[in-house]
C-alpha cells in the first residue's frame, strides 16, 4: 500500500484512488519564457518518480501538465510586467516564438533526466475558453468581482481560505508581499482575468472585454476539463503552497462546492552553495551547462535521487562529483550481473524487491530504495540481480540497462603513467616479447591497477 504524504493534513496517509485502479494527476508545469534551471528540473525528476510508482504498483496514469504559455505577472500580487511579455521585448520574439522555444528546450531536458512525459501536455493558451467559462462560473456564483483592471475572486466568501499553507491571512500577505490594489476588498483578493492595456500583445474576447486569464485559473479549468473534480494528485514545488494552490482550492471549490483535490503533494527546493538560486548571482544552472562541464544528465537524476523530496537539497559541483562518480561505480557493478550467468535462486533478488517496494511505498522514499539496490548489486555475480536491478529501474529510470563495462568514473580511470604502462605492455605482447609483457602487467599490478585484454583492446582499472 502506497502511503504518501499530504500537504492538506500534514501526515501521510494510504492512498486510496477515487476510481479503481486509476490515478489522475494534475502538476503544475513551467513557465515558459525561460529556461528550466536544475532547481524546476528537481521538482519534475519528483514528479517522476511518483508516477513511476503509481505504476510500478499497477495504477494506471492519467496525468497533466500544464505549459503556461500565457505569462503570468512578477509579483504574487496580480502587479508587474507579464513575464512573457518581458521576454519577448528583450528577445525581441513573439511571445508565441518565444513559448515555442522553452517549451521545445523543457522537452529535450525532460527527455534527457528521463522524466516521463505525463499522458497530457495542456497549452494555457488552447483553453481560453474554458478558463472564461470558469471565471463567469465564479462571478455568477458571487465569488468573483469586477474592478477596473480585472475580475477578483472575493476570498472573504471562501472561509476555507489558508487551509493548504496555514497561514492566517495577515501572514500570508506578508510572505506574498501582496501589493495593494485600492479597489480590491482584500488585498489578497487574486485575479482571475486580467483586463488588457491595448499594448499586451497576448490578449483574447472576454465578456469583460479583451484580456488574458490569472494564473491560477489556468490550472483550475485544465484540471477540472481533464480530470474532472475531485481528482486524486495534485503536486509541484513548495513555493506553489502558500498562495497558487491556495488559490486553486478557493477556485475549485467555490465552483463545485466540494473538496477538489485529495492528496496535495510537494517537492522541496533545490538551493545552490546553500543559497536561492537567482539570476544576478549567475547560478541559475540548466542542464547544458552541467553537459558543458562533463557531467552527463543522468549524474543528475542520481544526484537528486539521493535526497528525498521533501528535504531540501543543495546543489554543489562537488556533490555532483561525488555522485558522477558513484553512479558510474553502481552501472559497473549491475554491468558484472548482466554478465553473469544465472544462479538458479530466484530468493536472492526477491528479498531485495520486496525492500524496494515497502521503501518506494512509503513516502516515495527513493534514497532507501537506492541504497537497497546498493547492498544487492554488490553481492555476487548473478543474472537475476541483473533482472532485479531493471525492476528497481522502472521506477528509478537510471537507465541500468545500459550499463557497460567502460562506464567508470573519471577517478577510477587510470593515470597517464599507468597507461603508458599498458601501452608499452601492447607493444612488448605485438612483439611476442612475453617476458616484457609479464613485467609489465606486474609494475602495472604494483601500482594499484587491473589490466585485462578483451576483444576491443585492453582494460585498465583500479584494483580494488
Ligand atoms: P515555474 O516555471 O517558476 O512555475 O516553476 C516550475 C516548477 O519548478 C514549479 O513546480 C516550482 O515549484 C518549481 N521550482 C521553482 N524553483 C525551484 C527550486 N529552486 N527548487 C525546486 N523546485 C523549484
Ligand atoms: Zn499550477
Amino acid at each position: 500500500m502506497l502511503r504518501i504524504y499530504n500537504t492538506l493534513s500534514r501526515q501521510k496517509e494510504d492512498f486510496v484512488p477515487i476510481h479503481e485502479g486509476k490515478a489522475y494527476m494534475y502538476s503544475c508545469g513551467p513557465t515558459v519564457y525561460n529556461f528550466a534551471h536544475i532547481g524546476n528540473l528537481r521538482t519534475y525528476i519528483f514528479m517522476d518518480i511518483f508516477r513511476r510508482t503509481l505504476k510500478y504498483d499497477g495504477y494506471k496514469l492519467k496525468g497533466v501538465m500544464n505549459i503556461t504559455d500565457v505569462g503570468h505577472l512578477l509579483s504574487d500580487g496580480d502587479e508587474g510586467e507579464d513575464k512573457m511579455q518581458k521576454a519577448s521585448r528583450e528577445q525581441k520574439k513573439t511571445p508565441w516564438e518565444i513559448a515555442e522555444f522553452y517549451t521545445k528546450v523543457f522537452f529535450e531536458d525532460l527527455e534527457k533526466l528521463n522524466i516521463g512525459k505525463p499522458e497530457i501536455i495542456a497549452k494555457a493558451t488552447e483553453h481560453i475558453k474554458e478558463m472564461i467559462d470558469y471565471v463567469q462560473k465564479l462571478v455568477e456564483k458571487g465569488y468573483g468581482y469586477e474592478i477596473d483592471d480585472g475580475i477578483y475572486f472575493d476570498i472573504s466568501k471562501f472561509p476555507g481560505y489558508g487551509k493548504l499553507s496555514r497561514l492566517d491571512l495577515d501572514e500570508q500577505q506578508a510572505g506574498a508581499r501582496v501589493e495593494v490594489n485600492s479597489q480590491k476588498r482584500h488585498p489578497a483578493d487574486f485575479a482571475l482575468w486580467k483586463k488588457a492595456e491595448p499594448e499586451h500583445i497576448m490578449q483574447w474576447e472576454s465578456p469583460w472585454g479583451m484580456g488574458y486569464p490569472g494564473w491560477h485559473i489556468e490550472c483550475s479549468a485544465m484540471s477540472l476539463k481533464y480530470l474532472g473534480m475531485p481528482f486524486d494528485i495534485h503536486t509541484g514545488g513548495v513555493d506553489h503552497i502558500p498562495v497558487h494552490h491556495e488559490n486553486e482550492i478557493a477556485q475549485n471549490e467555490a465552483l463545485t462546492g466540494k473538496k477538489s483535490v485529495n492528496y496535495w503533494v510537494h517537492g522541496e527546493f533545490m538551493l545552490v552553495d546553500n543559497g536561492k538560486m537567482s539570476k544576478s548571482l549567475g547560478n541559475t544552472y540548466r542542464v547544458s551547462d552541467l553537459e558543458e562541464r562533463g557531467f552527463k544528465p543522468l549524474d543528475f537524476r542520481y544526484f537528486c535521487l539521493n535526497t528525498h523530496y521533501r528535504k531540501k537539497l543543495n546543489f554543489t559541483f562537488e556533490g555532483l562529483k561525488a555522485a558522477q562518480a558513484a553512479y558510474a561505480r553502481l552501472l559497473s557493478l549491475v554491468f558484472k550481473h548482466k554478465q553473469a550467468a544465472p544462479c538458479g535462486d530466484k530468493s536472492v533478488a526477491e528479498k531485495y524487491l520486496a525492500q524496494f517496494q515497502e521503501a518506494i511505498d512509503d513516502d516515495l522514499n527513493v534514497p532507501l530504495a537506492l541504497g537497497i539496490l546498493w547492498t544487492m548489486v554488490k553481492q555476487a555475480p548473478c543474472r537475476e540481480i541483473y533482472d532485479a536491478a531493471l525492476e528497481f529501474d522502472k521506477v528509478l529510470a537510471l537507465s541500468l540497462d545500459k550499463a557497460k563495462a567502460a562506464e567508470q568514473a573519471p577517478e577510477e580511470q587510470a593515470p597517464a603513467e599507468i597507461i603508458e604502462l599498458c601501452e608499452k605492455r601492447k607493444a612488448a605482447k605485438a612483439a611476442r616479447d612475453w617476458a616484457t609483457a609479464d613485467k609489465l602487467r606486474a609494475e602495472i599490478v604494483e601500482k594499484g591497477y587491473l589490466v585485462i585484454d578483451t576483444k576491443e583492446g585492453y582494460k585498465v582499472s583500479k584494483n580494488k
